[in-house]
């Protein structure tokens, strides 16, 4: 396959305060769901900051309007597409896309996740049950099975999942969503093992509570306060926390690395 020619400069971007010069994923091709606002934006950022080319994707068009114009104008290379991972259509425009621009694949991050309400487990209604694991589960298997055909022809191909600290700890109000993020973890362990033998590595990242509009309810007032008594670390994270992982994992740093998950979640426990 043709690969578009990269610019090979070394970009310098800032780590709380300290000035990076990182450009271990230069040459990498990247997509990144859901990746116009919160943890998926730092995540494509901090991906085309250390030298990939990244897709940016999400469902309105707007917000890709406005995500891809911002990395462009810090000079990151990062193109963009309409894609809601719940639609078929989309997610084939989304990797041809890709190919088309970029000419190839070697990073994929699923990180689109939804939860239309938070409440106990039992008072889900079917209609949410199955829209939480369409988004959250489902499209995270169909978006690595349809990358399979680009990322087997990458030298260096990976996948990562975002799962969540609550697919470990029951967080009661987090329901079925917290259920749909444990689906991930068995995802991760077998897409992991089944791909191992033909190198492509698959891992997961469970974050803690981080400060996106999406926590917004669990991280505000006094439930906010009830929240951050559960983080060792006493604070909440931010999406930065979870890019650098993401970054890392997506490396060749990483490349003896597959069937993980990583827990950013400052402390709060992660065992099953
Ligand atoms: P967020 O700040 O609310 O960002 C949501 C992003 O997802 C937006 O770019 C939105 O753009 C896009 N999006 C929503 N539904 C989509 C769909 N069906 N298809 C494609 N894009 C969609 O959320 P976040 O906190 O960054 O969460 C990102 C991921 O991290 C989720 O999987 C979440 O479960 C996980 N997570 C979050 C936390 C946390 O504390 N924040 C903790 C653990 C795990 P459009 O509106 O344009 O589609």
């Amino acid at each position: 396959m043709l690969r578009i020619p990269v610019r090979q400069n070394v970009r310098k971007f800032s780590i709380n305060g300290s000035t990076v010069k990182c450009n271990r994923l230069n040459g990498k091709i990247a997509i990144v769901t859901a990746s116009t606002e919160g943890i998926g934006f730092a995540i494509a950022k901090r991906l085309a900051e250390e030298g990939a080319r990244v897709m940016i994707s999400s469902r309105k068009e707007s917000n890709v309007k406005k995500a891809v114009e911002k990395l462009k104008s810090e000079g990151l290379e990062v193109s963009g597409v309409i894609c809601h991972v719940g639609k078929k259509e989309d997610r084939k425009v989304l990797f041809e896309q890709t190919k088309k621009e970029f000419g190839g694949l070697d990073i994929l991050v699923s990180n689109a996740g939804v939860n239309p309400s938070v409440g106990s487990l039992f008072d889900t209604s079917e209609e949410i049950w199955d829209k939480i694991f369409d988004i959250n589960v489902k499209s995270s298997f169909l978006l690595m099975q349809e990358s399979l055909p680009l990322l087997r022809l990458s030298k260096s191909p990976s996948m990562i999942l975002i799962s969540s600290i609550s697919a470990y700890q029951p967080i009661t109000l987090l329901g079925t969503y917290a259920v749909s993020k444990t689906a991930l973890l068995g995802l991760n362990n077998i897409a992991a093992a089944t791909l191992a033998s033909e190198g492509i590595r698959v891992n997961c990242i469970a974050p803690g509570v981080i400060k996106t509009k999406f926590s917004q309810t669990i991280v505000e007032g006094a439930i906010g306060e009830a929240t951050l008594s559960t983080v060792p670390m006493q604070k909440f994270g931010e999406p930065n926390d979870v890019a650098g992982v993401a970054a890392f994992l997506a490396s060749d740093d990483a490349a003896y690395i597959t069937g993980e998950t990583i827990v950013p979640s400052g402390g709060m426990q992660s065992r099953l």
